[in-house]
């Protein structure tokens, strides 16, 4: 029988027990005051601090000193080694007992020579268990090691999380004890601590809420704080509450174990290789603890770092896996950016990331994972299909700056029409704390009620690792059946999508892209980790290329596998979605265009040898291409002399010719005007290069159209002041429009650099502030349809935005832009919300503006950012944001973009074949005097595009070749190949042949059957 409430009051009976609970208020008398018992000092402390992150092995033999707690150590990123020797009171026996080790920096225990736990406070895990239950014959002097790394769980903002980390903070170790835990308390406040949860959540509209209510303020009554013989009466209240169970309708939640770690963000990719350590090593903890927990874990790449730097810690692993609790996910070589990486980049994410856990674990993921990135691709659907996935996760829509996305689990339709069913976790968090809070989000947010019976809850302590803790699962498991709540059940990925398949007549589609109403800063900060991520995507494009070539040619040269896989992983981990993005600290920056430099080193090696077998070495020079339709471009070349020269030269598509000279049909005329302009013309266009570098005209001479907007001008380089609301590397908010400022003051007019024939060039010089200037060189080629521009920006600016603008006579309601391996369309103007929402978009090497029979496309080398309003067609070139890096994007830029204006339909006017050639340079080799032209592949017709050939995977004698409809038709396309090839097949991306579609061959060719932008991927046995 319950006493009886004096009076009818909720307020007090809610905060009395809140009260009998509280960390910070009558501890002295109350229950959470009795949680540890009695407490003794360690025997010994002594630390050994270190710049380098090093082994335990080393560590352990260096010379260490008294410690005092409370003594500060550092700076920021160094690590502290403590060595900590303690006595067990024998008086302790029966007792739980614990290290209890409280710090502002993070922390590994070493036991016996192994990670055995991290310990983070920002974590909630201070207590390393000694014993569950102490007996006479365990060890009572034990000696352990823990390893400070001088950081927090979020980096060391200066002042905020992300201000740029302060590089001298100093750590201490606040606490460091033996104590007595009472779990009894532990258990009995985790009750009343949901109980309070319950009454808050549900408010005063539901019953359920004040029979909390009245169990918590009885409870209360039972329980003598003092007297643990008190807690069972209490408990036993407690446990009738809670085993009053659901009806068979309700909501089920499916709970995963999650700990997100950036691969790098606000620490350097170092740190989080200890983070995953830190964090891992207590999930299998946990699971060693608890049968049912179940932890989802992603990226290959961290999982690659703990086997190489926690190789015991990986075999537990590795065991865990086998159990079914310890659960890879998402199939990709880490969580990249989903907007930025070519089409080739993402294969490889899933190529890389699903044969890395194939290999260790004997399984492929069978669903994409990536819950903190900044859009989604349209082209993910087909993507993941073609690499085993059909289910796909993820959360950040949730954070839409202007339109709420409107399902949370819908069938996603990419734009090949590829579904895949797609789950957002309701709750809108990846790090959830398995509280009452999280659950009743999960099912009231949920906008597929009636629709979908199952989400998920993703719970642990993320981004900067952690992960789920004892009282999370605690918590969760508790509340397994309780009416009022969502019935909450230990979950797999695998388990949540069967049953949302199973259950997904009503579901919903939406086709396109998933486009993130937020971070679209992240198209242009950074502006070197964007440029050298796309040249060495065409680097390892090419290499790849010459080196399969080379094979063909020369039996004895060995096609580099390891080291370009070794390349692509370096490649793909800069893919990361807090570092092509831009978003991370300086020293990310840093160790990530490291990484780009051996990408560059050693694929120029790489490039060399394979066209050194191609072409045996010789006096004389050679072109090479790697795309496959002939081009017929100037280029530069040395011929003897040290002065380069141009010259006009034909290249046969993926292959090979000698240097030719060519005359040009209409060679380049350049006229300076008495105004300071300049005409430049080649037969295709004529251009008005004026005084201050902006084209007056832009005329396409057999269509006699000018492209140029009446009464404008284009190539205007504009400035805007870009000040977000708080994620300074990330956002570029709408209202920056309003502050456009043309930049118009002319260092240098515009003068003659080239005179014409091959070439006609224009440079001039403007002053974008007293800090910042732009140069730049217009250039026209013969026979060339666009015109380039190579700039030059020295760029000291902060909180402003660079772009460069095309008012363009041409107008249409929608303009359209490069994805992976295809192209969408976004609106031109701002009717709805979900318009002026996109008023920055991403695109990749060209975006085109076309009405009937005439358009405008801009085409760019390294630049993702775009946006196209009325007629007016923007790059975004450079931004200056101060955090997390307050030097982000200072210094020297070089870049170059090209608009080309043309008749009929973008598709027709080889928009995409110009985009390509203006990223994939021609490359000059060496060769014999009587080498003659040879080509190796090509296509027809020409809107299926040659995008990669390849050694396979799986050996030596078969290759790959993938190939892409660009046009968005069904067609019917030949693939020639100039060499031998003894079988084809049809294989899925990740390389697998399908034996139930062999690829004829003929004398024609191999013919390939193709939907709009269907990705063909062909295993050819030599
Ligand atoms: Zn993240």
């Amino acid at each position: 029988m319950y006493h009886l409430p004096v009076l009818k009051n909720r307020r007090t009976l809610l905060e009395r027990a809140e009260k009998f609970i509280s960390d910070v208020y009558f501890t002295d008398c109350n229950l959470r005051g009795r949680l540890y018992g009695e407490s003794c000092p360690l025997e010994t402390i002594a630390s050994f601090l270190t710049p380098n992150r090093i082994t335990f092995s080393e560590a352990s033999k260096q010379n260490f000193e008294p410690y005092e707690v409370g003594g500060t150590f550092g700076p920021t990123w160094w690590t502290c080694w403590f060595k900590v020797s303690m006595t067990i009171p024998e008086s302790w026996r029966g007792k739980e007992v614990h290290l209890l080790w409280e710090s502002d920096g993070e922390g590994m225990v070493w036991r016996a020579g192994q990670p055995v736990q991290g310990l983070t406070k920002e974590g909630e895990k201070t207590s390393y268990i000694l014993s569950e239950c102490l007996k006479d014959e365990e060890p009572h002097n034990i000696t352990l090691y823990v390893e400070m790394a001088c950081n927090g769980l979020f980096g060391a903002g200066q002042g905020s999380m992300i201000a740029a980390p302060d590089p001298n903070r100093k750590f201490s170790v606040q606490k460091a004890e033996l104590v007595i835990f009472n779990r009894d308390v532990l258990k009995l406040l985790t009750e009343f601590e949901m109980l309070v949860d319950i009454i808050k959540e549900l408010g005063e509209g539901e019953q359920r809420g004040y029979q909390a209510l009245f169990t918590a303020n009885e409870m209360v009554n039972l329980c003598d704080p003092f007297d643990p013989s008190s807690f069972s009466k209490a408990h036993s209240l407690a446990h009738r509450f809670f085993n009053q169970r659901n009806g068979e309708s309700q909501h089920t939640v499916h709970a995963m174990g999650h700990c997100h770690i950036d691969s790098a963000w606000l620490w350097p990719y170092e740190e989080t290789i200890r983070k995953c350590g830190r964090s891992w090593v207590t999930a299998v903890n946990l699971m060693e603890k608890n049968p049912e927990f179940v932890f989802t874990c992603s990226q290959a790449q961290q999982f690659q770092w703990v086997k190489s730097w926690y190789p015991g810690l990986f075999s537990k692993i590795q065991h865990y896996v086998k159990t079914g609790q310890f659960i890879p996910v998402g199939g990709t070589w880490v969580e990249m950016d989903g907007n930025l990486p070519s089409g080739e980049s993402m294969v490889r994410q899933f190529l890389q990331g699903q044969r890395f856990f194939n290999q260790e674990f004997g399984m492929y993921c069978k669903e994409f994972w990536l819950p903190d990135t900044f859009g989604y691709s349209a082209q993910f659907p087909q993507i993941m299909l073609g690499c085993g996935i059909s289910n796909f996760l993820t959360q950040k829509l949730s954070w839409n700056l202007v339109n709420t996305f409107p399902h949370n689990t819908f069938f996603w339709e990419g734009l090949d029409g590829s579904k895949v069913l797609t789950h957002f976790p309701p709750g809108n968090s990846y790090e959830m704390k398995g509280k009452v809070e999280d659950l009743v989000k999960t099912v009231k947010n949920n906008k597929d009620k009636g629709r979908a019976n199952h989400s998920a809850a993703l719970f642990g302590f993320g981004d900067g690792g952690g992960g789920p803790t004892q009282q999370m699962v605690d918590r969760l498991c508790l509340v397994r059946d309780t009416d009022g709540l969502p019935r909450v059940q230990m979950s797999s990925p695998a388990e949540l999508f069967s049953q949302l398949q199973a259950e997904s007549a009503l579901l919903c589609t939406w086709a396109g892209e998933l486009f993130l109403e937020l971070h679209n800063g992240t198209y242009t900060t950074q502006a070197q980790i964007k440029r050298e991520n796309r040249r060495c995507e065409t680097l390892l494009h090419d290499v790849e290329i010459a080196s399969s070539l080379a094979i063909c040619q020369n039996k004895t040269f060995v096609y580099p596998v390891e080291k370009l896989q070794q390349l692509w992983r370096l490649l793909l981990l800069n893919q990361f979605h807090d570092v092509i993005p831009g978003s991370c600290i300086g020293m990310v920056v840093e160790d990530a265009l490291n990484y780009y430099k051996d990408i560059h080193n050693d694929g120029a090696a790489l490039l060399l040898e394979a066209c050194e077998a191609l072409e045996s070495k010789g006096s004389s020079s050679a072109v090479f291409n790697s795309l496959p339709w002939e081009r017929h471009e100037v280029v530069q070349i040395t011929d003897g002399t040290d002065e380069p020269s141009l010259a006009l030269l034909r290249a046969p598509s993926v292959g090979v010719s000698p240097v030719k000279e060519t005359q040009p049909v209409t060679p380049v005329s350049v006229t300076p005007q008495t105004d300071g302009s300049v005409i430049m013309e080649n037969g295709i266009l004529r251009t008005v290069v004026s005084k201050d570098g902006t084209l007056a005209s832009l005329y396409l001479i057999g269509a006699n159209r000018e492209a140029v907007s009446n009464g404008c001008a284009g190539n205007q380089f504009v400035i805007f002041d870009d000040v977000p609301l708080y994620w300074d590397a990330w956002d570029v908010m709408d209202y920056h429009l309003q502050t456009r400022k043309p930049v118009l003051e002319v260092v240098n007019p515009a003068q003659v650099v080239s005179s014409g024939g091959l070439r006609g060039s224009v440079g001039f010089t403007l002053r974008i502030s007293d800090k910042s200037t732009v140069t730049q060189e217009v250039i026209m080629d013969t026979m060339c349809p666009y015109i380039k521009f190579n700039t030059k920006v020295q760029w000291a600016e902060s909180h402003k935005f660079l772009k460069v603008e095309f008012p363009v006579r041409v107008r249409s309601p929608n303009a359209t832009y490069e994805i992976q391996f295809g192209h969408l369309q976004r609106p031109t103007h701002w009717n709805t919300s979900w318009d002026w929402a996109r008023f920055e978009v991403w695109g990749h090497k060209w975006a085109d503006l076309s009405e009937h029979n005439f358009g405008v496309a801009l085409l760019n080398d390294s630049k993702y950012g775009y946006s196209v309003h009325k007629n007016t067609m923007t790059l975004s070139l450079l931004r200056a944001p101060k955090a997390p890096d307050a030097t982000a994007d200072m210094g020297t830029h070089h870049f170059t973009y090209a608009i080309m204006p043309h008749t009929g339909c973008f598709q027709d006017a080889s928009v995409i074949q110009c985009a390509y050639n203006l990223n994939f340079p021609l490359r000059l080799i060496q060769c014999r005097p009587e080498t003659e032209a040879w080509s190796a592949f090509s296509v027809s017709p020409s809107s299926v595009i040659l995008e990669t050939i390849k050694q396979a995977e799986d050996g030596k004698g078969a290759f790959v070749a993938r190939l892409y409809e660009s046009h968005g038709g069904t067609v019917t396309a030949t693939l020639r190949i100039n060499f031998p090839v003894k079988e084809a097949w049809h294989c899925d991306l990740l390389e697998r042949r399908d034996t139930t579609q062999p690829a004829r061959i003929t004398p024609e060719g191999i013919s390939l059957n193709f939907r709009p932008f269907e990705i063909v991927t062909l295993l050819l046995i030599l």
